[in-house]
């Protein structure tokens, strides 16, 4: 099928009226005033009022509308005019319609703009959901996440890099690890690429990726997937502070650009996005903070409660949460040389916590061999199992710093989304492997 003459609908509106134009799209709507028929046609650029009137149309196109089944697809020609009622202020008088491939009837779940399809039912057919606008609209911002992020880092002079997903041991500890087979070996699948960014640092300085993680958490909420994507960016001659800074200045320019590029997305949601200031807080205040508001906050992690107050109070801003005990932090993370004033031992890791949640965890690493095997030991790991990474240290490695930030976390906090799985395309979960 020639589609060289198609005209996206987005720019119908800005040609002549009387025009011809040629559309591609789906069957939005119909709506049969019994002399008029009405028919709302939609693609990726937009939707227009099409219409066909008993008698001034040709027949077989008249009847055709009337028969059409909602989001078919269709190749429309017809001629542009000028319409008071229409919205956009312009409508097409259909010539011509060809059925490009029917719909069947009915459809699984509700794709209308007020659709009250749950959550659930409407991932179980994600592919007709995204036939929606508004699953679109996520896309498309995320889309410019992906984007702004890449954009950012390469103006900062970063290397994108590709790592590997098959991984011969954990990179972190711990037992939330895929297992699977690999020839006459076990293998996991790839919870994090943070042991490559850091030995990649150690000769490229200042390296980013954006990385696919799998992590066999049990547990079901509504801000954890098992299979999540991350930005990650790692940068050799740098401490804590500098990769900070980073990262605040990496979300207020992947906020801008969505400001810039997103109007309508952000309006179909009711979302007035800023862009966000940054807030230096140490653990220790944090904590302070916290005991005004009788909220519980772990000994060396943040509750789910504490970074909302923090969303709360600090509305529009990343909070950085720094100076960080030492024992809520994984293994490589730097120990610093201040203590708390209980004595606790901190570190040079952070997290940043934007609109009442955590975004992105990093800090300092350990570049030094005989600590970070001292550090695998207090965590019950066996160094064994850590031998290219640590021997990666031995050959001249500068200290170094970075971070992991998730994006459907991101996309989901942007657009103000209560269960990251609208952030995801086809999410993975405890119960969840298909579509
Ligand atoms: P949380 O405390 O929220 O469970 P985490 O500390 O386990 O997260 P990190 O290993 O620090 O996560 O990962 C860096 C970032 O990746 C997190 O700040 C978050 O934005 C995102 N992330 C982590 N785990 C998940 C997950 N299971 N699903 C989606 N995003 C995740
Ligand atoms: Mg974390």
């Amino acid at each position: 099928m020639n589609t060289s003459k198609r005209t996206y609908i987005k720019d119908a509106f800005s040609k002549k009226t009387n025009s011809e134009v040629e559309l591609f799209g789906w069957v939005h709507d119909v709506r049969d005033l019994s002399k008029i028929r009405f028919l709302i046609l939609r693609d990726i650029s937009g939707r227009i009022q099409t219409i066909s009137i008993k008698g001034d149309s040709v027949p077989e196109v008249f009847e055709l509308v009337g028969k059409i089944p909602r989001e078919s697809v269709v190749r429309l020609k017809g001629e542009l005019k000028d319409s008071k009622q229409a919205p956009g202020g312009k409508e097409v008088i259909i010539k011509d319609l060809e059925v490009i491939a029917v719909a069947e009837h009915p459809l699984p779940i509700d794709v209308s703009d007020h659709s009250k399809t749950e959550l659930p039912k409407r991932l179980d057919y994600r592919f007709l959901d995204l036939h929606r606008e508004r699953t679109q609209a996520i896309f498309k911002v995320q889309s410019t996440i992906v984007q702004a992020y890449r954009d950012f880092m390469i103006k900062e002079g970063a290397f994108e890099c590709l790592f590997p997903s098959i991984i011969g041991a954990s990179s972190e500890g711990g037992t939330n690890l895929f297992k699977m087979k690999y020839f006459e070996k076990e293998a996991y699948l790839s919870q994090s690429c943070q042991l490559y960014k850091q030995m990649l640092a150690c000769s490229m300085e200042k390296v980013f990726a954006v990385f696919p993680v799998w992590r066999a958490e049990k547990h079901n909420t509504v801000r954890h997937l098992n299979e999540a994507r991350q930005f990650d960016f790692e940068m050799a001659f740098a401490d804590d502070k500098i990769v900070m800074d980073v990262l605040g200045r990496c979300v207020q320019y992947i906020v801008h650009a969505i400001v810039q590029n997103h109007k309508k997305e952000l309006e179909m949601f009711e979302i007035e996005l800023k862009v966000p200031h940054i807030k230096y807080l140490t653990f220790e205040e944090v904590k302070e903070m916290m005991k005004k508001y009788k909220i519980h906050i772990g000994k060396d992690d943040l509750s789910p409660e504490s970074e909302k107050k923090l969303g709360e109070l600090f509305p529009d801003t990343i909070v950085f949460v720094h100076d960080w005990p030492l024992s809520g932090k994984p293994f490589y993370i730097m120990p610093s040389e201040k203590k708390d004033k209980n004595g606790e031992q901190l570190s040079n890791g952070f997290d940043a916590i934007y609109k009442g949640m955590e975004i992105s965890s990093g800090g300092q690493r350990i570049h030094i061999p005989d600590l970070l095997i001292e550090r695998l030991k207090i965590k019950k790991l066996n160094p064994k199992d850590f031998k290219d990474y640590i021997d990666s240290f031995r050959y001249g490695a500068p200290f170094h710093s970075g971070w992991g930030l998730g994006v459907e976390r991101l996309t989901m906090l942007i657009m103000g989304l209560n269960n990251i799985r609208e952030a995801v395309l086809f999410p993975r979960d405890r119960d969840r492997l298909t579509p």
